[in-house]
């Protein structure tokens, strides 16, 4: 472009002097503050230049306001496709109508013939310098309040069928308005439309490294990509901010494609643990950026619906905390498996309190017919004993009130716990077990399947053809064991269904496996009364552990991995150590087969479930039996503690699953099964209990409020 160093209008290149002016024209490179494009737009600053435009602030001189001028690189305007790139770009934007979208003004040339296009000029810094001023750690409510924003921008987008395929902290520009702050979507410059969907596969040239789905990197058709291809790299940004470090972290391009296809992103709480408050923070973002669309949430309607339930769990004040451990005390409290059943076990709770006579006090009789209280029966007491009947009435009524209210701030503290029902399986849940990553959920029944679920949803996913007796997941979530009907164990790839090994061995059922801490290592056992020790990488067999006193029903890794704990038929539990193939100690006292040990996240402690209909709590160091929590009233068939150890779960052929707080003492009992339950699982987050039954179905709790 050229310039007249008088008015300071632009001109073609082809134009040796001003026509106006009559002086010589100046050659510049780059647009000037002060120089005037089109007679119309006063150049003030430029804002920022990526790989296809510069941007420029520029001033309307008629209407006198500001606006952001996005030209075409001069060095591309000759460039057929990117000319038609940016020609999309502008036209996918004047598409879109809305308060988190830049709006778009209007195409012209300049003088020289540069496309450029006029746009809303947003005022703030674009989201990647907003964050790295903002106070750290990030603002949890604020990062939601703006990933709400681009996310409504992003469903008005999708809605006129345009992607943008390149959401990044730089193309989301902040409006400081109205005292908050409003985030805006920018630079559809690699956009793809309804109109040209089998057009513009970008390649994987154009695509930012950190933010990029698997699915672009795998250079899938364009008409392949849709929306969730925006909400994969929006939960990488919602990462980004929250954790202020990228999900994942790679040196090169390749490095990086590895990451977004095969790596597993860390859980946001894991990096920054307040995060952990958060109920359903990690899920979300942990689902935005599954590497699979279909594990994502199918439209930015479902996930502000997933957005809009993330609650950060209320402290506990602690006078509060003292009523509330007092009123529910050692008791248990039945909490029905609907709010409805819920709401009227407590009605008619309360309404009997009210109506029994209180202990101790005769009432007045009553008028046998009308049944009213009779007022004259209290005038013929003499006067010193009516006024000491007055006082206990009114001392009672106090007690009366203090209970009362007691009670309803007791109930409104223990808010119902509702389980959603998952049926899918034709006979009896043998056992559930969430994945690692706490998204996913695997279900083995007795009708010969092993069913996978998604746990956002609970939607069914897909299906292994197997009759298993006992399942586990690796630490990494990776392999799927099972023990299987002709007593071989079978490791499973679960992303794919497919068999990785099988390893033989055992005479008899295959009852217990559980992985090692560090997951290099299996352990299996079952009714031959042996425990096989396999090398988890490559199968092999690494040991045998015999003489363990009939069928082994269950066993546990201690958290650090030195201890193997092994129970069944004989009532005992025995404690290895796996790499010496050595008994070290037996626990006595139950009086039934134990179905079930446990040992505490912090390694302390034991926990074991009978068939007596009792758990009893160990000391790992001296073999006392710390406690024994009973209520059951049928065998303890399952355990598993949440991952802070505060709340165990057991299940129970009473039908029932108590929650006991390993604290406080409380329990809670989950109604709502018609068969024994025969397995549970807490989820990854504590959030979610998941347990399976006799009954073919399989209830997922959320036990939000007992962490309060
Ligand atoms: P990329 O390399 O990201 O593809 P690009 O060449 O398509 O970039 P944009 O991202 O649209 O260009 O714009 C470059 C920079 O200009 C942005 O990062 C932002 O700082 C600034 N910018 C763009 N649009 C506006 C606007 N409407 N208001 C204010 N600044 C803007
Ligand atoms: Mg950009």
């Amino acid at each position: 472009m050229k310039i007249c160093p008088q008015c300071e209008s632009g001109y073609p290149d082809k134009l040796e002097a001003c026509p106006i002016h009559g002086v010589l024209l100046s050659e510049i490179l780059e647009l000037r503050p002060g120089m005037l494009v089109r007679g119309t737009y006063r150049i003030e600053r430029k804002l920022g230049k990526g790989k296809m435009a510069q941007v420029y602030l520029a001033r309307h001189v008629l209407l006198d306001e500001p606006q952001a001028l996005k030209f075409l690189s001069p060095e591309l305007s000759h460039d057929q496709a990117w000319t038609q790139r940016f020609l999309r770009e502008i036209r996918a934007l004047r598409q879109i109508h809305h308060r988190n979208v830049v709006t778009a003004g209007n195409l012209e040339p300049a003088e020289d013939g540069t496309l450029f296009f006029t746009m809303e000029y947003v005022g703030g810094a674009d989201l990647m310098e907003f964050c790295r001023e903002a106070p750290k750690p990030f603002d949890v409510a604020l990062a939601l309040d703006i990933i709400r924003g681009v996310a409504l921008g992003l469903g008005a987008a999708h809605a006129v069928g345009v992607v943008h395929r390149d959401i990044k902290p730089e193309n989301i520009l902040i409006a400081r308005e109205n005292g908050g702050v409003t985030p805006k979507i920018a630079d559809f410059g690699i956009a793809a439309t309804r109109e040209q969907t089998r057009l513009t596969n970008t390649g994987t040239a154009l695509l930012t490294a950190q933010f990029a789905a698997p699915e672009q990197w795998r250079g899938e058709p364009t008409d392949k990509i849709d929306g969730r291809t925006d909400l994969y790299a929006l939960g990488g940004v919602l990462f980004e901010m929250l954790t202020g470090r990228c999900a994942f972290e790679a040196e090169n391009f390749l490095g990086w494609m590895q990451q977004h296809l095969h790596t597993l992103p860390p859980v946001p709480s894991s990096i920054r643990p307040d995060l952990a408050q958060w109920r359903g923070l990690d899920d979300l973002i942990l689902c935005l950026l599954s590497k699979d669309p279909k594990d994502r949430p199918p439209n930015v309607e479902e996930m502000l619906n997933f957005l809009d339930g993330i609650k950060q769990l209320p402290q506990e004040p602690k006078a509060a905390a003292a009523l509330h451990a007092k009123s529910s005390g050692p008791m248990e409290e039945q909490v029905a498996g609907t709010a409805q059943q819920d709401a009227s076990q407590r009605h008619t709770h309360r309404a009997r309190l009210v109506d029994d006579p209180l202990p101790g006090i005769e009432p007045p009789p009553r008028d046998s017919e009308t049944g009213r209280r009779d007022s004259a029966a209290i005038v013929d007491i003499p006067q010193s004993q009516s006024r000491r009947r007055l006082i206990a009435f009114a001392a009672l009524a106090a007690v009366i009130l203090v209970a009362a209210i007691g009670l309803l701030i007791h109930y409104a503290m223990s808010n119902p716990i509702g389980a959603q029902v998952l049926t899918q399986q034709q006979d009896a849940i043998l056992a559930v077990n969430f994945a690692p990553n706490g998204l996913e959920m695997a279900s083995a029944s007795r009708d010969k399947t092993v069913q996978f679920w998604k746990v956002v949803g609970s939607r069914p996913l897909g299906k292994i053809s197997a009759l298993v007796s006992a399942m586990t997941y690796s630490p990494d979530g990776r392999v799927l064991a099972t023990g299987m009907g002709d007593f071989s164990v079978n490791l499973w790839d679960p992303s794919q269904s497919a068999v990785l090994a099988t390893l033989t061995g055992h005479t008899g059922q295959v009852n217990a496996i559980v992985f090692s801490p560090d997951r290099h290592s299996l352990a299996t056992a079952g009714a031959d009364g042996t425990i096989r020790l396999w090398d988890a990488e490559n199968g092999t067999a690494e040991n045998t552990l015999a003489g363990s006193g009939g069928s082994i029903l269950t066993l546990a890794y201690s958290p650090d991995g030195h201890t193997l704990a092994s129970a069944g038929a004989d009532m005992s539990i025995r404690l290895w150590d796996p790499a010496q193939g050595m008994q070290l100690r037996q626990f006595q006292g139950h009086t039934q087969p134990l179905n079930a040990i446990a040992f505490s996240p912090d390694g302390q402690t034991l926990t074991s479930a009978s068939d007596d209909r009792t758990i009893r709590v160990w000391s790992v160091s001296s073999g006392e039996t710390l406690r024994t929590l009973s209520g059951h009233t049928g065998a303890v068939t399952s355990l598993a503690f949440s991952p802070d150890g505060r709340l165990l779960a057991s299940g129970s052929a009473d039908a029932t699953v108590r929650l006991w707080n390993m604290n406080t003492g409380a329990v809670h009992v989950l109604n709502g099964h018609t068969g024994a339950v025969l397995s549970v699982s807490f989820s990854p987050y504590g959030y979610t209990v998941a347990s399976a039954s006799a009954d073919k179905t399989i209830r997922v709790w959320d036990v939000t409020s007992l962490h309060n």
